[in-house]
Order: structure tokens, then sequence, then C-alpha cells
């Protein structure tokens, strides 16, 4: 970032006299380069007011009590939004899946793989091709944890992507899933949550990024592996919420479909992304995944374009049958046990066939350790439910 201080008046300055006092002197004003587009802001050492002047908007003091204004001129500012003092909101609507996809892969774009990740990726069985195609990145540490445990990044800071994605949103995250207003002193910005590790995007059924999904390099016993990236963090006791403007993605469903689809007719159904990918890539085959094994509402529910996810799945793709493949563990669990008999009804009340599978116990609990371990295909043990 280039910073160019010129006093009005001064050679260099564009000014012969401040913009806003009209004063010869004492004054100045600075470009700053975001995103290689010029911002330009005045500060005005004799102005005490707080209000915009034609062709400049107040922004705010600056520490020593001065007024500062942006330029209309230039691109950042014309935005009109003020990124020095966002505003705290009460109700927070999470954004349209439309604005999701484009917030979610401007991210995504700003973002590069470690190669620690794409080695990990790759032991875990996903090509650099698989790792291309489903657009895997490296999430950044904290800038808190950067700049005082020393973390290293091949990446932007949360701050700077933060300021990646107001430009791309007209200066508001509210209703971004990650995103929320941090306060510092005297200071209220934008940035990004959640712990670093390798960024997974969920698609919907028209292969808008809905979900973002971290998984932690360093995951606690207690949370998991894995973690929707959010900023829903409910209230502090005096009832402000602990992350302004903040909201979570909603338990979503994901679609995700193989490089080759060899066959959309069946269509499987699991728990977690990762190993849907991997799996998919196998089969050649369309497989949704849930958050959870009670989560799979969403399925069933009205997208924001006024149609069924699972029509769109049954007249898009032309799935009819559903094969339910959970970890292998889950099955002695009468939670996991309720959850899938829910799922089968649902399923074949919409008049799909149905079916679940299982595998033994010694061939690894996911469907990812199964066919790690080389039992492929043929290890599956399908079991026709209904239809
Ligand atoms: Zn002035």
């Amino acid at each position: 970032m280039s910073m160019r201080f010129k006093e009005v008046g001064k050679r260099g300055s564009k000014y012969t006299q401040c913009p806003i006092c009209g004063k010869p002197d004492w004054c100045y004003s600075y470009e700053t380069e975001y995103n290689g587009k010029l911002t330009e802001y005045v500060v005005c050492n004799r102005f005490v007011g707080r209000n915009s002047i034609p062709g400049f908007r107040y922004i705010g003091q600056t520490k020593n009590g001065t007024a500062k204004f942006v330029s209309d001129n230039d691109v950042t500012g014309a935005t009109g939004y003020n990124y020095e003092k966002p505003v705290i909101k009460k109700d927070v609507e999470r954004l349209s899946d439309k604005k999701l996809d484009g917030l979610n892969r401007t991210l995504l774009a700003n973002l590069k793989l470690e190669d620690y990740h794409r080695k990990k990726l790759n032991e875990d069985g996903f090509t650099n091709e698989l790792i291309e195609l489903y657009n895997i990145r490296s999430y950044p540490p904290s800038d808190y944890d950067r700049k005082n445990e020393g973390l290293a990044s091949i990446n932007p800071t949360r701050s700077q992507l933060a300021r990646a994605l107001l430009e791309k949103n007209n200066g508001d995250l509210t209703g971004f899933p990650g995103a929320y207003i941090k306060e510092y002193k005297d200071s209220r910005y934008w940035t990004l949550a959640g712990y670093e590790g390798i960024i997974f995007n969920i698609q919907n059924v028209y292969g808008e990024v809905v979900m973002l999904q971290v998984r932690l390099d360093n995951p606690s016993p207690k949370s998991g592996k894995y973690k929707v990236f959010s900023s829903e963090a409910g209230v502090n006791e005096d009832g402000t919420a602990r992350m302004p403007n903040g909201c979570g993605p909603s338990s979503r469903i994901g679609l995700v479909k193989p490089k080759v689809i060899k066959d959309s007719f069946v269509c499987y159904l699991t728990e977690g992304w990762k190993k849907a990918a991997i799996a998919s890539n196998v089969f050649g085959s369309l497989f949704v995944t849930v958050q959870g094994v009670n989560s799979y509402s969403d399925l069933f529910a009205v997208n924001d374009r006024g149609e069924r996810n699972i029509d769109v799945l049954r007249e898009t793709y032309g799935v009819g049958m559903f094969v339910i493949m959970y970890d292998n563990d889950k099955f002695h669990n009468d939670y996991v046990l309720q959850a899938e008999k829910n799922l089968i009804d649902c399923l074949s009340g919409e008049n799909f066939k149905v079916a679940t599978s299982a595998w033994d116990s010694y061939m690894g609990k996911g469907i990812d350790d199964m066919l790690k371990a080389g039992y492929g295909f043929q290890g599956l043990k399908l079991n026709l439910v209904a239809g």
C-alpha cells in the first residue's frame, strides 16, 4: 500500500487551496491504492462540522480530531459507504443465495492454497485436478494471531479480505456469514471470523456457493474438525451481539457433482462435504451433503428461486433414487436411526426409490475411509427400503 501526503498549495498537490475550507495551506490530501484502485482523501484542519460537502463525503475525524473526507471522484468512495464507521444493526437477515455466491467466490478468488494444505488434501485423496475443480483454498489465521503469534500465511489478512468483499457488495457485509464488525478502542471495522484451515465451498442445487466450511488446522476434541464459516455468535451479557452484524449460513444441503457424471439417477446422501467429494468422483454420481443426520429439511424446502430443491434434483438431473450413506459407526445410535427413518419416509413420500448403505466396520468409518482402504464400490451393501 502506497500513500502520498500532499499539503495543499505545495508543489505536487493537485489543490492550490483546500477543497473543504478554501484556504491555501495547512490542509492536505493523500491517495491510497487499494486493490489497484486509487482512493483520495482530504483532511481539513479547519473544518469543524460533521457534514459532507458537494464532491467530498465526510467520513469522520482523524486521530488528531481533524475532519476527514473522501473524494466522490474515486471508485472506492463512490460506493457512498463509510468504511471507517460501519453501522451496527440489530436485525440481521442473511443475504440471498445469489449474493452469497458472489461474495463467497470473491473470498475464494482472493485466497491461495498453502503447500502444506495441498499435501494434506493429496493424502486424503484429492488430486490437484480435484482441488482446482472444487476451488479448495486456505483460510488464513486471524490478524491478531498473525501479528502476535507470528503465524505466517501466503494469504491476505482478514481485514484485507473483508475490504475486498466490501468492494464487491457496496460497502456492507451485513448478512454475509463469517463477516462481522469488530470494535476495538475507538475504531470499528469489518473483519472475518473463524479459525484457520482448509476452506471448502458448498454449492446449492444450482451450483451457487451458499456456504463455506473450514477444516480446522488445530481442531479441539470438543468442536470437531469441521466448522461452517459463520459469524453467528450470540449475545454478550448486556445484550449486544458478540459479533455485530454477523450471521450464520443456516443448515444447508450441498450438491456435489463429480468431474464426470456417469449416472445421475442414483443420488447419494451423506454427512460431510469432503467425503462426498471423494466418493462422488469414484462413483461418478451426484452426492447431496447434509450438515448433520437430522439436517435434511433444506432438501425439501423452497429455495430463493421459488423451486423446491428436491424438485430441481428430480427435474434437472433426473434423480429417481436416493442412497443414504452415513458413517458406519452411526448405526448404533438411536438418534441416527430415527433420523434416517424419517428421511426415508420423506423421500419415499416424494416417490423416490430409497436405499440405505452399509459396509463392514473393518473397512473404515466413513465412505472416504473405506475407499481409501481400497474396498471400492464392491464393499458396499445396499438395502432397498422404499420403491
Ligand atoms: Zn481545509
